[in-house]
């Protein structure tokens, strides 16, 4: 493998049932790169990305993070693995009779066993990362789409994650409020923090990418970097895709 692999997938297969719905993805994720997906609903993204996270278990092939391969892990190994990877959903799923803080604070005192203080300490910080410290006592219904996606963000950010994984981070959101998240996910980018991103924001892809992998019924069917991938697509498929999106 390669040695400076984060995450190195190879021919990942996940069937449900009949439904072969992976297969034989390969994949290589390094140390600070910005991988966006792309590519048809139902074309098996999110599954991906649930694979990757040890959310659900591959049918065939390998995950290897950092060169080590998670299909032979114990179920304590997935679970110190499966925090390492911090994941934000399209549906930003905060809990909705905790205040902004505590949210915050939830994950590292019970799973690390931080101090309070150590945690409320530390989630400040990250509000003000995401701009905003001034919600630190409010419930999350209180907040607009865009805000919540941020606490969310924060949130993953609090257990210090080794990679963040996003599923459509801002297809459930108003319009006026996709860009507020996706500046946050680039600074994040900018800082150096690993990430694979599904999403339908092409502007987002082109400009923080650094790799644009296409899926389509299980496939990876190209990879490229992002203008070569949005100017000069070769697989069939992901001109049509491309072109109707752009
Ligand atoms: P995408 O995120 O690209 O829209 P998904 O990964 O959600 O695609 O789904 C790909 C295919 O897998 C779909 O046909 C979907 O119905 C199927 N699928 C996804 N999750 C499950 C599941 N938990 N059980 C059975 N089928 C599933
Ligand atoms: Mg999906």
């Amino acid at each position: 493998m390669p040695s400076d692999a984060l995450i190195e997938v190879k021919k990942l297969q996940k069937n449900y049932g009949e439904n072969e719905v992976l297969k034989q993805i390969d994949g290589v994720v390094k140390p600070g790169q910005v991988i966006c997906v792309i590519g048809p609903s139902g074309s098996g993204k999110s599954t991906f990305l649930r694979c990757l996270n040890l959310l659900e278990k591959p049918t065939g092939g390998e995950i290897l993070f950092e060169g080590h391969d998670t299909m032979s892990f114990s179920e304590a190994e997935l679970t110190t693995m499966r925090e390492r990877m911090g994941m934000v959903f399209q549906s930003f799923n905060l809990f909705p009779n905790l205040t902004v803080l505590e949210n915050l604070k939830l994950a590292p005192m019970r799973v690390k066993h931080m101090a309070e203080d150590d945690a409320a300490k530390k989630a400040l910080t990250l509000l003000k990362r995401v701009g905003l410290a001034e919600k630190a006592d409010v419930y999350p219904s209180s907040l607009s789409g865009g805000q919540q996606q941020r606490v969310a963000i924060a949130r993953a950010l609090a257990m210090d994650p080794e990679v963040l994984l996003f599923d459509e981070p801002t297809s459930a959101l108003d319009p006026e409020m996709v860009g507020e998240v996706l500046a946050v996910m680039k600074e994040l980018a900018e800082d150096g923090m690993t990430m694979v991103v599904v999403t339908h924001e092409m502007g987002f892809a082109r400009e923080v990418g650094d790799e644009v992998w296409f899926m389509a019924d299980g496939y990876i069917l190209e990879k490229n970097e992002p203008n070569a991938l949005f100017n000069h697509p070769q697989n069939e498929r992901a001109q049509d895709f491309i072109s109707k999106i752009i």
